[in-house]
């Protein structure tokens, strides 16, 4: 039996049908209860607290909590939110899940740097009718999170996660010859526009009278001028 720093103490004992021993971890000094059979089938070989350390990365126990939780409210079919309602988590298993969280994490959210920081935060989804999928996840403050029903979409303007029935007001304040209604500013936000991209796209309208810009037939001009140079200069050479 190869054991990670766990000591028994006590003997064996039966509840709920299984046979439990408990032990005592050798690095945080905890003492648990473990399922004989696991450990003889090899299927538990430490404590908890050692998860991490196969992530070298204080976030991976957050994220592995996070992801029980997370199959535990998918898999339940009462819980109108999630399993009720068909969402799913399409993620591999516990580790490709806390490997791509922690990954995010410290590349998108350089503000999280400690555990209880993290712990402020909850994991989301950014299309809220998307599955837990690699893509549609995202950290939010717990506080954002409760104001993020299914019915409000958050997008990002000046910075800030602006929910979608504030923004055309937003966007109308700070442009006021904006010429999208509300409706349609709320069309561009669903399609993943940002509240400044729209902005750019009300001027480009305006200034191009609604046409694109012409540039791509230009480079290609410039592209073949510039081989037509070059051939000249190979002939020349040769
Ligand atoms: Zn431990």
């Amino acid at each position: 039996m190869h054991l990670d720093g766990l000591t028994f103490c006590g003997e064996c004992y039966r509840r709920d049908g299984y046979i439990h021993i408990r032990a005592k971890c050798a690095y945080c000094d905890e003492e648990r209860e473990y399922n004989i059979n696991n450990l003889l089938t090899g299927k538990s070989t430490r404590c908890h607290c050692r998860r991490r350390v196969k992530y070298d990365d204080p976030f991976a126990e957050v994220f592995g909590e996070r992801f029980d939780a997370i199959k535990q409210r998918c898999k339940n079919s009462n819980n109108k939110d999630y399993g009720g309602r068909g969402i799913r988590c399409h993620f591999e298993n516990r580790e490709a899940f806390v490997r791509y969280m922690i990954a995010l994490c410290r590349e998108s959210y350089p503000d999280i740097c400690t555990v209880e920081e993290l712990r402020a935060y909850d994991i989301d989804r950014t299309d809220n009718d998307g599955h837990y999928t690699p893509g549609n996840v995202r950290l939010v403050s717990r506080s954002q999170n409760l104001s993020n029903t299914r019915r409000t979409r958050f997008i990002r303007y000046n910075g800030r996660e602006v929910a979608a029935s504030h923004l055309w007001h937003l966007l109308k304040n700070d442009d006021p010859n904006l010429p999208f209604s509300c409706a349609w500013v709320a069309k561009l936000a669903k399609q993943g526009l940002s509240g400044e991209q729209i902005l750019a796209r009300g001027t480009e309208g305006k200034r191009q009278g609604g046409r694109r810009a012409t540039r791509p037939q230009w480079v290609s001009v410039a592209i073949l001028w510039l081989y037509g140079l070059l051939r000249k200069r190979r002939k020349a050479d040769g």
